[in-house]
């Protein structure tokens, strides 16, 4: 039987030891191996997710420099054939259109119009003061505001409701 040896020290002796331990000490023992293997595990992950980007960037990159050199092989092919051939060199298409970024129309809606509302005061027949201005209610107004059921003062302009508190002018 071989002997397997661990860090220089032989599998059976480690054994040995692990048996002669408390169970506590196994137990620890045993966290202990699987924390590492844990460890182990997590760092293998991310040392292979870092080659793999490593790997795309620099493929990324040779792709880059590929394209760029035959772009500059390009140009200069380009550039002595217009020299050779003598033709005049035809104005750049590269230049982009520079488009312009669509206009945000912003469209303002109108503000709703509220109706003036004036607040009127439930006035009683008997009760014919002006509770603004204090003048006596004349007998139109007391007319108007029982035919009409609302009337303002002759006075100050105040409105004056029969009925309900609020009518719209
Ligand atoms: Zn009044």
């Amino acid at each position: 039987m071989s002997e397997v040896f661990i860090f220089g020290v032989a599998w059976e002796e480690i054994v040995n030891w692990f048996a002669t331990q408390p169970l506590y000490g196994q137990i620890l023992v045993l966290i202990g191996v699987f924390a590492v293997l844990a460890l182990a595990v997590v760092i293998v992950y991310f040392v292979l997710k870092g080659v793999a980007y490593l790997v795309y960037y620099v493929l990324k990159g040779v792709f880059y420099l590929l394209k760029g050199i035959g772009l500059l092989f390009y140009k200069i092919f380009e550039g002595l054939y217009y020299a050779i051939s003598g033709k005049p060199k035809p104005e750049s298409t590269a230049v982009e259109e520079q488009q312009a970024p669509p206009q945000v129309i912003v469209v303002k809606e109108p503000e709703p119009i509220t109706p003036v509302q004036r607040t009127y005061k439930t006035v009683q027949s008997d009760v014919a003061f002006c509770s603004e201005c204090g003048s006596p209610f004349s007998d139109s107004m007391v007319q108007t505001l029982f035919n009409k059921g609302f009337v303002f003062c002759i006075r100050c302009g105040h409105g004056y409701q029969a009925n309900s508190t609020k009518i719209e002018s």
